[in-house]
């Protein structure tokens, strides 16, 4: 009891430390697109991980989608043994952030402290997260310098473009091989009293229907492919909307809407292409033969691939036969299955625990609406005894004035230092 009392005071000391951190790396503007400041980022984070006592590994990830001299997909692992042989506890964080957006009332890139919160880009997703991960790793270090095993500390790249230039491609190393590590925590943003088990999948896909190019004034000339477009986003709404609400998964995934199947149109364009804003001229008259869309489709633990596949095949195949003239192609863009880890795996059930013994109520079990790298660490890494556990807050990513709470991470840290101590100190 004592030592975790010398831990809590620990913590408590590093306060200022947390609030000063988090700014720092908010003050990185890691936009992704294009994967901005990649190397910047990991050059800090081997500073102070290096002061801390860890060894550090600076991995580009060449060849991986947009990778180039100008923008490196620059990402960092870092090590720190402890006294005698042990289990490995990784705490993997992604360093990038999407775009700015409108709406801001604050500094994006300022990490403004204002009533106990820190404004900006990545806050909330996931730089207060990776902040409060470093903090428990080194206040824990202070009290437990001759822990067993070793703790170590990711920072990786392009999770929000699908994390092929961070963690898929550190898993192809070998990074989560699990002879190496051992348990994974993710501090993605889920809630500081939640353990996220894992998310969904994701299918996306771009749909084109054909027509003919004619006069605008005599469109039967033509045949116009935005009106077969038109009878697609049709058909998904008589009949795929209706089929994906009406399945429900045993994933406990939140908020409660995404607990069934889901899709995205994700963009829609057909006909003249779309002109600069400052063009003042009008547009030419003619039968558009060509309308694209996008579908961003979101699937269930119960639903297997193909069949989420086959479902929109079919239903274009069904107006192939059906209407006139109809034609169309389907390019798969990308695709991820879901990833679940079960809430007896140890690391699930030592910060479930761990929460309840912080805020003094049971953790809840969740799983994610859209994927994170935990699908990387499953299906390359062959590693599952992971989850995710951040302080953020899960509706506040990619919003305006995103923010993290001062006291939200006080208290993941807490969680995540007595973490360690469950599983590093025998
Ligand atoms: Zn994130």
């Amino acid at each position: 009891m004592t030592d975790l009392t010398a831990l809590t005071a620990a913590i408590k000391d590093r306060r200022d430390d947390l609030i000063q951190l988090t700014q720092d790396l908010i003050r990185i503007p890691t936009l992704n697109p294009p994967g901005e400041n990649y190397q910047a980022i990991c050059d800090f984070l081997h500073k102070r991980l290096r002061a801390s006592g860890f060894d550090t590994q600076l991995i580009r990830a060449h060849g991986t989608p947009g990778d180039s001299d100008r923008y490196p997909r620059w990402n960092i692992v870092a090590r720190r043994e402890g006294g005698s042989p042990g289990d490995c506890v990784h705490f993997n964080s992604h360093t990038d952030v999407v775009e700015v957006g409108k709406g801001w009332t604050t500094d994006p890139f300022g990490g403004d402290l204002i009533d106990g919160k820190i404004y900006g880009r990545g806050a909330c997703d996931m730089k207060g997260g990776l902040a409060a991960s470093i903090i428990a790793a080194e206040a824990f270090l202070q009290v437990y310098p001759d822990f067993h095993g070793a703790i170590e500390i990711s920072g990786t790249a392009d999770e929000e473009s699908g994390g092929y230039g961070g963690v898929a491609y550190l898993a192809e190393q070998g990074f989560f091989s699990p002879k190496k590590v051992q348990h994974v925590i993710i501090p993605e943003p889920l809630n500081k009293d939640r353990v996220c088990l894992g998310h969904r999948g994701g299918w996306w896909a771009e749909i084109e229907t054909f027509g003919e190019i004619a006069h605008g004034s005599m469109p039967f000339l033509g045949d116009c492919a935005v009106r077969h477009m038109g009878a697609v986003l049709e058909k998904f709404e008589t009949d795929l909307f209706p089929a994906m609400a009406a399945r429900r998964t045993d994933m406990p995934v939140v908020p409660e809407g995404a607990r069934s199947s889901t899709m995205n149109i994700n963009s829609i364009h057909g006909g003249m292409a779309e002109q600069a804003d400052d063009f003042t001229g009008l547009p030419a008259h003619c039968v558009p033969d060509s309308c694209r869309v996008v579908i961003d489709r979101r699937f269930l633990v119960e639903e297997p691939l193909d069949q989420v596949r086959g479902e929109v095949e079919g239903l274009l195949e069904a107006l192939k036969a059906e209407r006139p003239k109809f034609d169309y192609t389907m390019t798969e863009i990308n695709s991820v299955l879901p990833s679940m880890t079960d809430r007896d795996a140890p690391v699930a059930a030592t910060v479930a625990a761990e929460i309840a013994n912080v805020m003094g109520r049971e953790a809840e079990f969740v799983a994610s609406p859209g994927t994170y790298d935990q699908k990387h660490i499953d299906r390359i890494g062959k590693l599952k005894n992971c989850v995710a556990y951040g302080p953020g807050i899960l509706e506040l990513a990619h919003k305006p004035d995103e923010y993290i709470g001062v006291d939200d991470m006080m208290d993941s840290v807490e969680v995540m230092a007595r973490s360690l101590v469950k599983l590093l100190v025998p």
